[in-house]
């Protein structure tokens, strides 16, 4: 097992990562920017070192600052968390050709995800369903793009293949506006990703987004820990994510589980990794994957039973696999709410200093936060402070229990989305499971 690992993130999933260190006998490095002194895991690390002022381009994204750190402190491995440089293959690389464990993929495999077109050639040929689409990356010639629209049908979505975040991505409804919309999101591919690529898919207007959570070593093993539920989205950021999906039967996690088994064994992919899917009238498409721990793993965790961080330090010791598909049962349900210091109904984020912080607790009832009372949310990262978790027998416990916690927790001081999740919670549409990824914004009335 590594000995001591360097936790290059912040917040709850640096917390996260720490208490799966310190299960594992593993010796903890907390890097933090100097807004962070007070985070909780920097307190809890076996040693801290500040790489820089608070700006995440500045510190957290420092790779040199945090490549010394792990020289300085002796680090084996570097854990990148999500977000930040987690999906980096240039950073990847540095760590690798540094000498440290990156507790990953290979910087190959990030590179390969992170470009649109190349993740969906390689599930094409693994078999994994995609969306109908152009067959990579679109050429200059106006009558074969028209054409290649006209085969797939209106609307469609031209996407940029090194896009993320949501961002590069137009949708067009006829064949009038589509030569000036492939220009116009090759321009801004251009200029916002260093990358012109475009390509063109089915605009799939109802869809549900489900993803499947996977594990492999490397090492010719894999297996896969069934799908979550993420559709519950305000502009393609997710809100509330819950497992297993409500309506997927046994024989389709079966079925698009193993087609993501197969494409990590044929990829040779190593670590923890989520093929994410649009599923719309019982059909998965494949849209990306993430190459990295995702917020929403402890849905995962709560109904297999397996611990994902634990996992990816085994992996990045060199282990194989220490579960075999047969192993892995899922029982019961388990619900995830995002806490935000933000306005609930505004969305304007609200970092400060929390007065006060009840926790809920019972049966059941998960909290992965870095919060205590009197923590300064600061402000220049990202507004999540934490995830709610709730596990019940099905999903109607699971749902009263969430219920139960949300009307349990109380944190004073700062604005949260605690009431927009409370609303969530005890809405129709909801309890009945399946919305689809536009159902939050028009409930919302946006
Ligand atoms: P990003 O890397 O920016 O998150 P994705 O490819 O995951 O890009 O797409 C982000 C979101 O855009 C999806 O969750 C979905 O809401 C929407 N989207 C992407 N592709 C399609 C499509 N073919 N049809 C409908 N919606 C899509």
């Amino acid at each position: 097992m590594l000995e001591k690992v360097l936790i290059a993130n912040r917040g709850e999933i640096a917390l996260r990562i720490l208490r799966a260190c310190r299960e594992l006998g593993i010796k903890t490095v907390a890097v933090h920017s100097s807004a962070d002194r007070d985070l909780k895991h920097v307190r809890l690390a076996d040693e801290s070192v500040c790489i820089g002022p608070p700006a995440s381009k500045d510190s957290y994204l420092n790779v040199p600052a945090i490549i010394s750190a792990a020289e300085l402190t002796d680090a084996v491995g570097i854990h990148p968390g999500y977000g930040f440089l987690s999906e980096n293959a240039d950073f990847a690389e540095r760590v690798e050709d540094s000498g440290f464990v990156f507790i990953g993929p290979t910087p190959d495999s990030i590179r390969t995800m992170g470009d649109k077109v190349a993740a969906i050639a390689a599930m094409h040929e693994a078999g994994v369903p995609c969306v109908p689409g152009s067959d990579g990356e679109l050429g200059d010639d106006n009558d074969t793009n028209l054409k290649i629209a006209r085969d797939i049908g209106y609307p469609i979505i031209i996407k940029a293949a090194g896009g993320g975040g949501g961002r590069g991505m137009r949708v067009v409804n006829s064949e009038a506006t589509l030569i000036n919309s492939i220009a116009l999101t090759k321009q801004e591919a251009a200029s916002n990703f260093g990358n012109d690529a475009v390509y063109m898919e089915k605009y799939l207007e109802t869809p549900r987004h489900v993803e499947i959570q996977v594990l492999s070593d490397g090492q010719g093993n894999a297996i896969h820990l069934g799908e979550r539920d993420c559709s519950m989205q305000r502009r393609h950021q997710k809100v509330v994510e819950e497992a297993p999906a409500p309506g997927i039967t046994e024989k389709m996690r079966k079925k698009i589980g193993q087609r993501c088994v197969d494409a990590c064994i044929k990829m040779g992919y190593r670590g923890a990794g989520t093929f994410e899917f649009l599923f719309q009238d019982d059909e998965f498409y494949f849209i990306e994957m993430n190459t990295r721990v995702q917020v929403e793993h402890p849905v995962t965790e709560m109904i297999t039973g397996v611990d994902i961080i634990k996992e990816q330090l085994y992996i990045a010791s060199g282990d194989k696999l220490r579960y075999r598909q047969s192993d892995i049962e899922i029982r019961g349900h388990a619900i995830e709410c995002r806490i935000n210091a933000e306005d609930a109904k505004t969305f304007v984020p609200s970092p400060g200093i929390i007065e006060r912080y009840h926790p809920p607790g019972g049966p059941g009832i998960r909290i992965d936060t870095h919060i205590y009372g009197g923590y300064t949310v600061p402000p220049h990262y990202d507004s999540m402070i934490g995830k709610l978790i709730a596990y019940g027998n099905d999903r109607d416990n699971a749902i009263a229990r969430m219920q139960g916690a949300l009307s349990e927790i109380s944190i004073t001081g700062i604005n949260t989305n605690i009431d927009l999740h409370r609303d969530i919670l005890s809405d129709a549409a909801f309890k009945a499971g399946g919305t689809n990824i536009h159902y939050l914004e028009k409930k919302l009335g946006l």
